[in-house]
């Protein structure tokens, strides 16, 4: 689903990613951790089509990021182009990112039907399916401001699956919220799991890396330090900065 292959990043002088190479595939829970600052949140961000990457080459649902072929040869997408292949990809973020003046039912329904020009009938159908596999139907009048983190979190996830996404990407999603938010939102992501769709998560919830990533990736200064099963990099890291990061978070 993912494919990176010595993925650079820069911001002028900034080298944030020094040739990423990793796989996601279909299905797959793929955890990446690390410390902060460390290109996590901007490798997200190029599997998003919101930063252009400056070498390598990375692929989302076999297709390089950014380009289109068309008789052998690659050409640039347009603006058009890259929103189309935008919608694809569910993001969660560590800020909730709700529009604060529609209810939760009217902000998992806005880009079905003003994206997608679903009908309002059934995207409201749908939305309240997915506003109750989130464990919120009951919740569907209330504005974000009535609602804990932990709410609007999954008020967020149901926004981003109502677009039908093949891949969704998690950055820290529950890092901003109160210890006793944090299981319901673990609790959601393990069903969309199970539900077999294909998950990029950046977390410092190394119990859920453990329990439910297939895939762990240890970032650090824009390269990938170490990789494996999650069980056996966190109870068996190889690396020094793997160890010294993992005995600070764990
Ligand atoms: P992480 O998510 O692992 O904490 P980030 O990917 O957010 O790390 O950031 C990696 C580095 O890139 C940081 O030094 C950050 O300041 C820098 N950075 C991220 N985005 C930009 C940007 N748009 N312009 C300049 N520097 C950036
Ligand atoms: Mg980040």
């Amino acid at each position: 689903m993912v494919r990176a292959e010595r993925v650079h990043k820069s911001f002028g002088p900034l080298k944030v990613l020094k040739g990423i190479d990793l796989e996601v595939a279909p299905r797959e829970v793929f955890c990446l951790i690390g410390p902060s600052g460390s290109g996590k949140s901007t490798f997200l961000r190029c599997i998003n089509h919101l930063e252009k990457i400056n070498a390598g080459r990375l692929w989302v649902d076999g297709e390089l990021v950014g380009y289109r072929q068309h008789r052998g040869k690659l050409y640039e997408l347009k603006d058009r182009e890259v929103a189309s292949k935008r919608r694809d990809i569910g993001m969660v973020f560590q800020r909730f990112n709700l529009f604060p003046h529609m209810t939760a039912l009217e902000n998992v329904m806005e880009a079905p039907v003003h994206v997608k020009r679903e009908s309002k009938a059934s995207a409201r159908e749908r939305a309240m399916k997915l506003l109750d596999r989130v464990g919120l139907a009951d919740k569907a009048p209330n504005y974000p401001s009535q609602l804990s983190g932990g709410q609007q979190q999954r008020v967020a996830i149901a926004r981003a699956l109502a677009m039908e996404p093949k891949l969704m990407l998690f950055d820290e999603p529950t890092s901003a919220l109160d210890p006793e938010l944090v299981g319901d939102v673990l609790d959601v992501m393990r069903g969309l799991a199970e539900d077999g769709m294909t998950m990029v998560v950046v977390t410092h919830e190394m119990g859920f890396a453990r329990e439910v990533g297939d895939a762990l990736v240890f970032m650090d200064d824009g390269v990938v330090v170490e990789a494996g099963h999650p069980r056996e990099v966190l109870t068996n890291p190889q690396h020094e900065r793997t160890k010294s990061f993992l005995s600070k978070v764990l």
